[in-house]
């Protein structure tokens, strides 16, 4: 049997074909044009239909269609989602009008960590747990090979880390994701540039045309000092969300992904393992987690949500 993976993402809607071991087989794309939430299940559904007719698999060979949003979802129902009108739309129901097949619904972050947990650097692991550092920040929960929550999302991003804090979009101050998501970062790149005008984080910003998360990793690569300390001081954001959550759930696996963690080692896996070694329970014995890299990028979304019939 087959499963179609769908990502719905910031920009695009990409199905994917997936076989029984997680291998993609045909993928389809379309850009994200949303005109309301039944036009929305149709698009998905002619989609679907895309991605079996590039693969050249019957819809009678098809278990399910997994569809990861982003934003919260229960059961069949899209609740709300970060960039796109939705709430409280029976999304599943809706799809289920085009093509009658089995559907689920996961939110993006749970969909990577599905995808990391059978495919990648959770290969071999019953719990994992993967961060995924955007925009905000994903938090996925595998425990004993389920999903935590089931098809309702976890919100790993929203733990406050800093009482009074930063204003989060989800109505409280100080969560995890103000600090350690891209977004996080280039905050604090910027208030670093302000303080230190004389900064080669200045000249690597207008060479790439603006402030990105990788920023401070190229001007810390290159030794400047005030990129250096952003580093370290973003490492250190990450580190007190992870080490919070390797202390409540103690999985086997940490994978951290998104486009961040693309940033040499030395400057965030090795600093981040070091902190998390010293911080965590762990060190008075029992379980120790490991810290790898995610090891899926862009694929992890489309596989996750194929497989989400696994999990739950
Ligand atoms: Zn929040």
């Amino acid at each position: 049997m087959y499963h179609v993976g769908i990502d719905v993402g910031g920009t695009n809607l990409k199905a994917g074909l997936v076989d029984q071991d997680g291998k993609i087989l045909a993928v389809e794309r379309v850009p994200l044009d949303f005109h309301g939430a039944e036009a929305f299940a149709a698009t998905l559904a002619d989609l679907a239909q895309a991605v079996l007719r590039t693969g050249g698999v019957d819809i009678a060979q098809v278990a399910c269609v997994g569809i990861g949003l982003p934003g919260a979802v229960a059961g069949g129902d899209a609740l709300f989602i970060t960039n796109i009108p939705m709430r409280d739309v029976p999304l599943a129901q809706l799809f289920r009008k085009h093509l009658d097949l089995p559907v689920l619904l996961g939110n993006d972050a749970d969909c990577a960590a599905v995808g990391e947990f059978f495919c990648g650097a959770g290969k071999g692991t019953r719990d994992l747990v993967v961060v995924t550092l955007g925009t905000g920040i994903g938090g996925g929960i595998i425990l004993d090979g389920k999903l935590r929550g089931g098809l309702s999302s976890s919100e790993a991003g929203h733990l406050v880390i800093c009482h009074g804090g930063e204003p989060c979009n989800c109505g409280r101050r100080g969560c995890w994701e103000q600090y350690a998501s891209a977004t996080g970062l280039i905050r604090l790149t910027k208030e670093a540039m302000a303080e230190h005008p004389e900064s080669l984080l200045h000249q690597v910003a207008a060479e790439t045309g603006g402030v990105e998360g990788r920023t401070a990793f190229q001007a810390a690569e290159r030794g400047d000092e005030t990129a250096l300390g952003v580093c370290r001081n973003y490492v250190e954001y990450l580190a007190d969300g992870t080490v919070s959550l390797i202390n409540i759930l103690r999985p086997e696996v940490v994978a951290i992904g998104g486009g961040v963690a693309a940033a040499p080692d030395e400057l965030l896996m090795e600093p981040l393992r070091e902190i998390v070694s010293r911080e965590s329970f762990a060190r008075h014995g029992g379980r120790t987690t490991r810290i790898l890299r995610a090891e899926l990028g862009n694929d992890a979304g489309i596989i996750g949500a194929a497989m989400l019939d696994r999990v739950v």
